[in-house]
């Protein structure tokens, strides 16, 4: 097929570093951070100018009397009058609850934001920000799964970009690059495969959340750590590519490579593949999606092609990992089962971390909502919302939350 990119300009070539003010939202999690060490490293390129929590308001504050932004957004609001006291005296606004989230996200005071909360409580501030004209760095993967077809109509409309900070997206977004029109035949999505690859369910009925936690090759927020364990990360990213690349889903191919030195790869129709390679290391990809189109330099450190081991390739095991199965299988049926899934897994992951539940119940609980919650094929927005406020109230039911 051919790619419709009209969304973000792929045939964009750099041009001199304008200043770019950002809007971060979810700024105390694990992308949030690494974004303030690129704006840190790079005080002539970037500026923060909002800045989110949920409720870490120690961290929260001590980045904003770093980065003095224009206005901080706490969403729970237990903390409000303590951040209050310290940073209104410096001038900066703050706000407090789910709502300013949207408040902030429409105000004129950023160029992109940086969508890094995590899941679908993303959604609202994301939509609400291209709404207002606001370029997207897209860490946050769950406001595609939930909602693609409106997100990538609405940034259609808009006129505005959605440039990929999730490492698999930005290394595809990268291989598009200076491709135009050209048509693609099929991405690989590499995987690492997880602190559990090559293990079975007689291994895995055991498993606790600490040694979920342990990713080999990223260190990320708890969530997506979970997401990876389970691989619900690699189906959560093979919809996002659907819907950021204008894909059908027998274009997407998922391939285990425990290295995570390629970050994927395209197939283009004359059969040449691209790759785009380096050591695992978000910021790179943060600072590719802030700086685009342009390419600014940097320490991180290098990889070495002769020191390197060497790079592995194998199939997912789908049938052990059935998480990444029920993802393609929502991906290929559409409609709000995407949308019913990702709730049904927030919930999960939620429920395992509270050891209310063990590691292969998760992809119970899931599967059985999934099959529970009406189908729709064509949800509006508000549908949207109704799917994931159903299949969160059913898969909490299921584990007594
Ligand atoms: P973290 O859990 O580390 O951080 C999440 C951020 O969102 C924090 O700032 C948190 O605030 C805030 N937050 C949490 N819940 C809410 C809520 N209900 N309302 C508003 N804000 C909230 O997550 P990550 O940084 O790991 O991931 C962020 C997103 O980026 C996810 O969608 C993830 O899939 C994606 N991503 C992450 C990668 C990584 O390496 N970490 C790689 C690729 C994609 P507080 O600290 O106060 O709780
Ligand atoms: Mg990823």
């Amino acid at each position: 097929m051919e790619f419709d990119f009209s969304h973000s300009d792929l045939s964009a070539t750099p041009e001199k570093q304008v200043f770019k003010r950002i809007g971060l939202f979810g700024s105390t999690g694990s992308i949030g951070k690494q974004t303030l060490d690129v704006i840190r490293a790079n005080p002539d390129k970037f500026a923060a100018s909002i800045l989110t929590a949920h409720s870490n308001h120690e961290l929260l504050i001590s980045q904003a009397l770093e980065f003095n932004p224009r206005v901080v957004v706490i969403t729970d609001p237990t903390h409000y009058q303590t951040i209050k006291q310290v940073l209104d005296p410096k001038g900066i606004i703050v706000m407090a609850g789910e709502e300013s989230l949207e408040e902030a996200a429409s105000m004129d005071i950023y160029d992109m934001m940086m969508a890094a909360i995590v899941g679908f409580a993303g959604l609202k501030p994301t939509l609400k920000a291209i709404s207002s004209g606001k370029d997207i760095g897209l860490a946050n993967k769950e406001t595609l799964v939930v909602a693609g077809d409106v997100v990538m109509a609405l940034a259609a409309e808009k006129k505005i970009s959605i440039i990929p900070v999730d490492s698999e997206h930005s290394a595809i977004f990268q291989c598009l690059v200076g491709e135009n029109h050209n048509p693609v035949e099929k991405i690989i999505l590499t995987a690492s495969g997880g602190p559990f690859l090559g293990r079975k369910p007689n291994f895995l009925v055991n498993v606790k959340r600490e040694h979920a936690l342990q990713h080999p090759n990223w260190t990320m927020g708890v969530k997506i750590s979970i997401d990876s364990s389970t691989l619900m990360n690699k189906g959560l990213e093979m919809i996002e590519a659907k819907w950021l690349f204008d894909l059908e889903p027998a274009q997407i191919e998922v391939v285990i490579h425990p290295q995570s030195i390629i970050h994927s790869m395209v197939q283009f129709k004359d059969n040449s593949i691209k790759a785009q390679m380096g050591l695992p290391d978000m910021k790179l990809p943060i600072q590719y999606a802030m700086a685009y189109p342009n390419r600014i330099g940097n320490d991180f450190p290098r990889f070495n092609f002769l020191k390197s081991a060497t790079l592995t390739f194998d199939p997912p095991d789908i049938k052990t990992f059935r998480n990444l199965a029920l993802a393609m299988a929502a991906m290929n049926k559409g409609g709000n089962l995407p949308c019913v899934m990702n709730a049904a897994n927030e919930i999960a992951v939620y429920g395992f971390m509270k050891n209310r539940l063990g590691f292969l119940d998760m992809t119970e609980v899931i599967e059985k909502t999934m099959d529970k919650i009406a189908f729709i094929q064509n949800p509006t927005l508000t549908e949207y919302y109704e799917s994931d406020a159903d299949a969160r109230e059913y898969s909490a039911s299921l584990i007594n939350l």
